[in-house]
C-alpha cells in the first residue's frame, strides 16, 4: 500500500479525530486515488484513508488501525448505523430519513437517504462509485427490507446524475411521511428528490405550533415543504416564493397528497427580492417568515452569498413582518459558522428589538463527526421580533 507522509498540522488533526484529507495535508505531490497509509514524518502510523477528489477534500481517513474496505468492515459500519437510527426505524410517523452520513458514520464520501422503501445512494467521489458493488452487496445484507435503490453522483464525471441501482422500481412520483405529513418525492429525476431531509426539525416545529393560526411566508420555497408543514400545523394561509417555474407545480403536489385545498395557499413564481418589493407596495404583512436561501445565487441581476448578504435577506423581511412577528433564519451554508450566521442576522435586525428564540442544527439521523464542526452545516434560528 502507498505510504503518504502528513505534514505536523494535518497529523495533530487527523490524532483529534478530523476525517476530511485537506490537498495541503501532504509533503508530497499527490497522484493516486486509492487507498492509501498514513504516517507521519518519523514513519509512525497514523491511520488508513483513502484518497478522491470531491466537492470538498481530496480525501478521508477511514480508521486509525490498519483496516481493508471489505464487505465485513462495510456490514459492521452500516450495521451500527442502522442501530443509532432505531427510533426512526420504530416511528409511524416518519418513514423518510437519512441512514447513513459520511464521517458521522465512518465512511466520509457516502449518504445514504431512506425514503419509505427505497434506498437512496450519494456518492461523493470516484473512489466511493467505484465501491458501489461491494457497498450494495453488504448494504442489502443489513437492510433486506428494503425493495430497490437508486443512486446519484455527487462529482465530476460524464456519469448520468441519476439512476437506479437495484430490486423494484418506485413509483413516480410517491409519497413518504415526516411527522405525520406526507411529501410527494421522485427518486431518479436528477439530484433533487423533492425534500431536504435535513430539515426535519424545522417542519417539525411548523407542524407542531409555531404556524399555528398564523400567516406564513416561504422564502425560496423550492417545492414548499415549509408551507406544507405549516398548513398542516395550522398556519391559515401560506405563500411561496421560488424563482423556479417546476416549483409550484411541486408544491402543489405535497399540498394534494395530503389533501389540502389550494384557496389558502398562494405559489409565486417570482425573484425574492421583487417579491419583498411587491410585497412592500401592497403592505402585505405575514406572522412567520421563513427564509432558506441557497449558500450563492445568481441571477440576472445580481449575485448573492449568503456569508456577505443575509443580512438583506433579514432587512427587507422587517418591513412586511406583523408586529411581534417570527423570522425563521435557515442556512445550509458550511462556510460559515453559528456565530458568523447570528452576526449577519443581527446586522439586518438593526435596533430593534428581538428575541433568539430558537436554534435547529442537524437532525439525530445526520450523525455528525463530532470531531469536526465543520461537517456540522445547518443553522436554523427562530427569531421574535417586537416591532
Ligand atoms: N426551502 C426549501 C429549499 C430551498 S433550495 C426547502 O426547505 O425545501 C433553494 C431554492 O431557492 C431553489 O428552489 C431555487 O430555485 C431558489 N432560488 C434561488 N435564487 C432565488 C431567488 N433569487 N429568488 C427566488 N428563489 C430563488
Amino acid at each position: 500500500m502507498i505510504k503518504l507522509v502528513m505534514g505536523d498540522l494535518a497529523e495533530k488533526r487527523v490524532k483529534s479525530g478530523v476525517q476530511l484529507i485537506d490537498g495541503r495535508d501532504f509533503l508530497d505531490q499527490i497522484v493516486t486515488d486509492g487507498v492509501v497509509s498514513l504516517v507521519n514524518q518519523k514513519g509512525a502510523f497514523l491511520g488508513t484513508a483513502y484518497l478522491s477528489r470531491q466537492n470538498k477534500g481530496i480525501g478521508w481517513v477511514l480508521s486509525r488501525e490498519a483496516i481493508e474496505v471489505t464487505e465485513d468492515y462495510l456490514i459492521h459500519l452500516f450495521k451500527k448505523a442502522k442501530q443509532k437510527r432505531r427510533q426512526f426505524e420504530m416511528s409511524d410517523l416518519t418513514t423518510a430519513y437519512r441512514l447513513f452520513n459520511q464521517d458521522g458514520d465512518n465512511l466520509g464520501g457516502l449518504t445514504i437517504d431512506r425514503y419509505g422503501d427505497y434506498a437512496l445512494f450519494s456518492w461523493y467521489n470516484s473512489y466511493i462509485y467505484r465501491q458501489k458493488e461491494l457497498i450494495i452487496s453488504a448494504f442489502q445484507k443489513v437492510f433486506p427490507e428494503l425493495k430497490g435503490a437508486y443512486g446519484k453522483v455527487r462529482f465530476k464525471s460524464d456519469l448520468p446524475e441519476s439512476s437506479y441501482l437495484y430490486g423494484e422500481e418506485a413509483l413516480n412520483p410517491f409519497e413518504i411521511l415526516e411527522n405525520g405529513v406526507r411529501y410527494s418525492v421522485f427518486l431518479n429525476d436528477g439530484l433533487m428528490t423533492g425534500i431536504f431531509l435535513d430539515q426535519h426539525e424545522v417542519r417539525g416545529s411548523l407542524v407542531d405550533g409555531l404556524a399555528l393560526g398564523k400567516t406564513v411566508l416561504n422564502m425560496f420555497s423550492y417545492t414548499a415543504a415549509f408551507s406544507v408543514a405549516a398548513a398542516m400545523g395550522g398556519a391559515i394561509e401560506t405563500t411561496s416564493v421560488d424563482l423556479a417555474k417546476r416549483s409550484r407545480e411541486l408544491s402543489q403536489a405535497h399540498f394534494k397528497a395530503n389533501g389540502l385545498g389550494l384557496e389558502n395557499h398562494q405559489f409565486v413564481v417570482m425573484d425574492v427580492f421583487d417579491y419583498f418589493k411587491y410585497a412592500r407596495r401592497h403592505a402585505l404583512k405575514f406572522d412567520v417568515i421563513v427564509i432558506d436561501p441557497p449558500s450563492f445565487a445568481r441571477n440576472k441581476k445580481q449575485t448573492f452569498s449568503v456569508l456577505k448578504d443575509y443580512h438583506k435577506l433579514i432587512a427587507q423581511a422587517l418591513d412586511i413582518l406583523s408586529p411581534r412577528g417570527i423570522i425563521v433564519a435557515s442556512t445550509n451554508a458550511s462556510n460559515m459558522t453559528t456565530q458568523q450566521f447570528k452576526k449577519q442576522i443581527q446586522k439586518g435586525l438593526g435596533k430593534i428589538k428581538y428575541q433568539f428564540i430558537d436554534l435547529k442544527q442537524l437532525p439525530g439521523d445526520f450523525t455528525v463527526n463530532k470531531n469536526d464542526e465543520s461537517s456540522n452545516y445547518l443553522k436554523v434560528f427562530t427569531i421574535k421580533v417586537n416591532q
